[in-house]
């Protein structure tokens, strides 16, 4: 019942040239000790969202470092995860808790993958609440546990989280992409650990900007009028009603501007939908507004595409785990403008090296900015992506697991 995902081959060496050989050699020699160690990832989907974008290198860059590294994922229906997401929603704020029978369905689903795991591993890493409570029922089958949050917990709905801490006691190591975010009462060893984005990853990896407006044009965007972009599930967080009401703000200065909204569909969303539609019937039929998801062929090449050839990138957040999208835009050296919410912060100086926003007249204002002065989004570009280079991409993460890992094991 637990899918194995198949990752593919990635080496830490190809990586040298971009973060330059003292990181790659500390992980050599952190990773010299551990060698054999198994361990597995366990996450709630391998398509869409940050945690499958993470272990699709982390995974296999493991194993080139020496580590027996696995990805599986849970198997969970439609009831499952409605219960999630609605658990997802509720942590990062939302009111609304489970009902008593959403949370035994949670529990009923993470009983049945637990019995399914197989034993003997040194880690199991689970990811996200979503399968949490797999340690509650076969602690057993890992000599080391750690959880991985992924998301906002710094205003969480309060019963939502009670209901969940028992489960998260159980684990020894804990890993939270801010200090803010570390609910009270986790026990154990916590960790504050941003995530990482992979450059060499067809997304990421450097694209000439006649291969980008290639790609851009097979879409129907008209490659030289300017173009804002934001990329990011279609999701009420992501906040893309308000980046349609901020390009049409900009609009009135700049009537050529046309606006992307590209998102992909998770597989483990099942409010995705209605809040595409919901995105579609805002921007009521106007032909420069252009809405694509993974659906219209939309892959990582074309999100790299539509990245690089963007005179702005937008991640107009609300809330937002880390927002990985962020240093995938910034790291094409283009202008970001996105919320100040979250770990964008970390990512985004605000004036240096993007402009963080809190509404959408300050988002329009600060896109403008840029559409006037196309030098200003050169310089605030060039100084992201060296933010990005020196912080926010993944060998810097594999350094960090394998620093944890040689902590579990002492
Ligand atoms: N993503 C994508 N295609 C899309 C929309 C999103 O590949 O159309 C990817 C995006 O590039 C990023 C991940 O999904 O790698 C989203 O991670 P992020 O941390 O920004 O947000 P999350 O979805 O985890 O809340």
């Amino acid at each position: 019942m637990l899918q194995p995902v198949s990752v593919g081959h990635k080496n830490l060496s190809d990586y040298t040239h971009i973060v330059g050989w003292p990181l790659i050699d500390e992980i050599r020699e952190l990773s010299a000790p551990l060698a054999g160690l198994r361990v597995l990832h366990l996450s709630a989907t391998a398509f869409g969202g940050g945690v499958s974008e993470i272990l699709y290198t982390l995974a296999p860059l493991m194993r080139d470092v020496g580590l027996e590294c696995d990805w599986q994922v849970i198997y969970g229906r439609e009831e499952f995860f409605n219960a999630t997401k609605l658990m997802h929603n509720a942590l990062q704020g939302s009111p609304q808790d489970l009902t008593d029978e959403q949370w035994a369905t949670w529990l009923q689903y993470n009983e049945m993958n637990a019995r399914e795991l197989s034993e003997d591993w040194d880690v199991i890493i689970v990811h996200d609440p979503q399968p949490a409570a797999v340690i509650s029922f076969v602690p057993e089958k890992a000599r080391s546990w750690v959880w991985q949050c992924h998301i906002d917990l710094s205003t969480p709905n309060q019963a939502t989280l009670a209901h969940l801490l028992p489960h998260l006691e159980h684990y020894p190591t804990s890993l939270f992409h801010l200090e803010g975010y570390v609910p009270d009462g986790m026990n154990g060893r916590v960790h504050v650990v941003p995530p990482a984005i992979d450059p060499l990853a067809p997304k990421n990896m450097a694209l000439s900007p006649d291969d980008a407006v290639y790609v851009c044009n097979q879409f129907g965007l008209d490659v030289d009028r300017p173009l804002v972009c934001q990329v990011s599930r279609f999701d009420p967080w992501k906040d893309p009603l308000g980046v349609i009401d901020a390009y049409r703000l900009v609009k009135g200065e700049f009537p050529e501007v046309q606006l992307a909204l590209v998102g992909a569909m998770a597989a483990d969303d099942p409010e995705g939908w209605d809040f595409f539609n919901a995105t579609i019937a805002h921007a009521e039929g106007d032909p420069d507004i252009h809405i694509l998801n993974n659906f219209n062929n939309v892959g990582s090449v074309e999100v790299n595409a539509f990245q690089s050839h963007s005179d702005v990138l937008v991640q107009k957040s609300t809330r937002e785990g880390f927002g990985l999208t962020v240093s995938e835009a910034i790291w094409k050296a283009r202008p970001m403008v996105a919320g100040n919410v979250g770990g964008i912060p970390l990512q985004i100086k605000d004036g240096e090296s993007g402009y963080l926003v809190e509404t959408v007249e300050e988002c329009a204002e600060r896109i403008g900015g840029i559409l006037r002065d196309p030098g200003l989004g050169i310089d605030l570009g060039k100084r992201g992506k060296e933010h990005v280079r020196a912080h926010f991409l993944m060998p810097r993460l594999v350094r960090d697991w394998l620093r944890i890992f040689g902590q579990e094991s002492t």
